[in-house]
């Protein structure tokens, strides 16, 4: 834990939809309906920052507290997040003709997905401004992580979630102490309800996006994947895209890099969001050009942390993935379980089905040419596939220790 910071370096909030100047003193969610950029004095902080102060830090997300919002160490609500390996994964790489193929894994936080570094952030804001009770909509991981932090926090935290959410997530937000329910609708149906109970239960409303300070967390994610590869970024990075805080917080962290003079490449990654055909709003929207995306009906895909069908910061993402030079890919539905097993099998990372769709999406781009065999290729595992007991189908051939084993059906 850093505990050596006695100031920030937050210069201001910023509306994100018209880039008007709020006061970072008071804690709030969105403007113009619409979400908060959190804005920091980036030249002050590369004066008295250098990335070898960096080497002798704890491997936490904490490692990087001069860009983060937070700054009182007694306020830091943390389960030990960060710093995920990359992974080399010269087996898959292989098999789909790449030369240089990562994985960032992120099953490997605690309750088992990115959520956790947004979570650690949100939290640790809502202890600093004194909040007791939060609540969110959730289509599985985030519900997880928020109860997880929450309790670590001692604060009540109420969670809502789809009817159909993986079991293990319904689990953990309850095993964590949330006050969890299950909704019949989607995760839209979801957010309206904490909206409504916003007034009469007092709650802070945590959902993606509404508050300022998840991005910051997975803002992280961008931080360490350029610290892992030596201040130069790879060339291509797939992320499976919901609500877009991921895709959205790491070109936030590779732009304050840049700003900071941090990175030795000119060149940026071209961010390539990943949705399935089951739920592809971001993907229309790129590919018809709009500044915003139009929510989609009937969502359904099993990788449910993509499963949005409308999403808050929707431009936001859209302005990543163009100004990187990047492009939106919907995968066939029918691709993303084959490859989260086959991607797991492979190379022993435990892969998610949002980050199945990801390989999936690498195959497509390699084959249309989007991406090229030799070019650096960063793959975000969001999460642990053994969160996901509903997509795997797993029956094991039952040994009888009264009788002889056939050796030959071993
Ligand atoms: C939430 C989630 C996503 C989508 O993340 P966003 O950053 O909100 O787009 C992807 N994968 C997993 C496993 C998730 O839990």
């Amino acid at each position: 834990m850093t505990a050596t910071l006695t100031t920030n370096f937050v210069s201001h909030l910023e509306g994100a939809i018209d880039g008007e100047r709020i006061s970072p003193e008071v804690i709030r969610t969105l403007h113009h309906e619409r979400p908060i950029w959190v804005r920091y004095d980036l030249e002050t902080i590369s004066s008295i920052l250098s990335k070898e102060d960096l080497l002798s830090r704890p491997s936490t997300i904490w490692r990087y507290a001069e860009l983060l919002p937070a700054y009182d160490a007694n306020k830091i609500v943390s389960l030990g997040e960060g710093m995920t390996p990359v992974l080399s994964c010269p087996r898959l790489a292989g098999k789909m003709g790449l030369s240089n193929l990562f994985v960032k894994d992120e099953s490997q936080l605690p309750t088992g997905s990115f959520k956790s570094r947004g979570m650690a952030l949100a939290i640790t804001m809502a202890n600093h401004f004194g909040i007791k009770s939060v609540a969110l909509p959730t289509a599985g991981n985030a519900g997880g992580a928020a109860a997880a932090y929450a309790a670590r926090a001692g604060m009540q935290c109420y969670v809502f979630m789809p009817q159909d959410t993986p079991m293990i997530n319904q689990y953990e937000a309850s095993a964590a102490g949330a006050h969890a329910f299950l909704v019949d609708g989607l995760i839209n149906d979801c957010g309206r309800i904490v909206s409504d109970g916003k007034e009469p239960m007092g709650w802070f409303d945590l959902s993606t996006l509404k508050e300022p300070y998840r991005i910051e967390g997975k803002k992280t994610m961008g931080l360490e994947l350029a610290e892992q590869f030596n201040w130069k970024l790879p060339d291509v990075i797939f992320y499976p895209t919901g609500g877009g805080t991921g895709l959205i917080g790491m070109w936030k962290a590779f732009n304050e890099l840049r700003q900071m003079g941090w990175l030795d490449s000119a060149t940026m990654p071209r961010m390539i969001a990943v949705q399935s055909t089951g739920c592809s709003p971001i993907v229309n929207a790129f590919n018809n050009g709009t500044k915003h995306a139009t929510p989609v009906q009937n969502a359904q895909t099993i990788a449910r942390g993509i499963r949005v069908p409308g999403a808050v910061g929707d431009f936001m993402i859209l302005d990543a993935i163009r100004q990187s030079g990047g492009t939106a890919v919907a995968v066939d539905e029918a691709a993303i379980t084959p490859w989260m097993l086959r991607a797991t099998a492979t190379e022993g990372i435990s892969i998610c089905p949002e980050t199945g769709a990801c390989f999936a999406a690498v195959e497509q781009c390699l084959a249309d040419g989007t991406i090229s065999a030799d070019e650096n290729i960063v793959v975000f595992n969001t999460g642990a596939s053994q969160k996901y007991a509903e997509a795997i189908a797993c029956q094991l051939p039952l040994l009888d220790t009264n009788q002889p084993i056939d050796w030959t059906a071993i």
